[in-house]
């Protein structure tokens, strides 16, 4: 969890292929849905360019399909869901029915000033869905994605306005969930700075990620 720019793609992608995990972020479902054209996409395409949440309804409705047909070995890394309070409680419900509790959640911070620069620079790979920044992560050739040569590009809501917008929803409906977490007891939440060097980020989370293993 963490508001927009913390890094929460960045380290998702790079702790899913580390520990053998599926990672599902509900943006990027949404995008993909929002690009094909479709009448819920339309629906979406709407809310996520104003900088406002979907409608927990089709939120859960999307994601609990979507976790459903998780299968790797070493679990599911969850990244942009739950965001409000009713879909951290319908996660709840649904894990408990499948048996699988949820073994932490990690919350990463960063300054709102520095937030602006990551989202304004972000750029992303339209085929491999890789992240890259402007000036912090650039890829070797201007606007070529270094993985799969394909063209990067910048997301609709990616501008500072709509990025103001997504932080206020961030402050108003998304923290209250990190407090939920924080209230139940055996529940390991891991708190991360995510305004340091993206390396030193990773290898922050790989150490407690390798804990949990250890314990489980
Ligand atoms: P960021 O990278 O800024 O954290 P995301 O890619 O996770 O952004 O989300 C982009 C947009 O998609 C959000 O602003 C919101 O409109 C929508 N969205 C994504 N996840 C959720 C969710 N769990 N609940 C409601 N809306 C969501
Ligand atoms: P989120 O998923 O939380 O919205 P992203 O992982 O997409 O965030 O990162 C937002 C932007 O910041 C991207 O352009 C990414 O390249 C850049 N970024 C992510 N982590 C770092 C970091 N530790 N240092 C510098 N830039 C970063
Ligand atoms: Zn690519």
């Amino acid at each position: 969890m963490g508001p927009p720019g913390a890094g929460k793609g960045t380290q998702a992608k790079r702790l899913a292929e580390r520990f053998d995990m599926d990672h599902l972020s509900s943006g990027d479902i949404f995008r993909a849905e929002k690009d094909s054209g479709s009448q819920l996409g339309r629906k979406l395409g709407e809310y996520m360019s104003a900088g406002q949440l979907v409608p927990d309804e089709t939120v859960v409705e999307v994601m609990a399909g979507a976790i459903t047909r998780c299968t790797a070995a070493g679990g599911l890394l969850l990244d942009g869901f739950p965001r409000t309070v009713p879909q951290a409680s319908a996660l709840d419900e649904q894990l408990d029915k499948a048996g699988k509790p949820l073994d932490a959640v990690v919350v990463m911070t960063a300054e709102d000033d520095l937030i602006v620069k990551r989202i304004t620079g972000r750029r992303t790979c339209g085929k491999c869905g890789k992240i890259y920044h402007l000036t912090f992560m650039p890829p070797r050739k201007d606007n070529v994605c270094d993985a799969c040569g394909s063209e990067l590009t910048q997301r609709a809501d990616d501008t500072e306005q709509v990025v103001r917008e997504r932080l206020e929803t961030y402050y108003k409906q998304t923290e209250p969930v990190i407090a939920y977490y924080r209230d139940r007891d055996g529940l390991k939440v891991i708190d991360v700075d995510g305004g340091g060097e993206a390396d030193d980020v990773l290898a922050e989370m790989v150490v407690e990620f390798d804990k949990l293993r250890a314990n489980c």
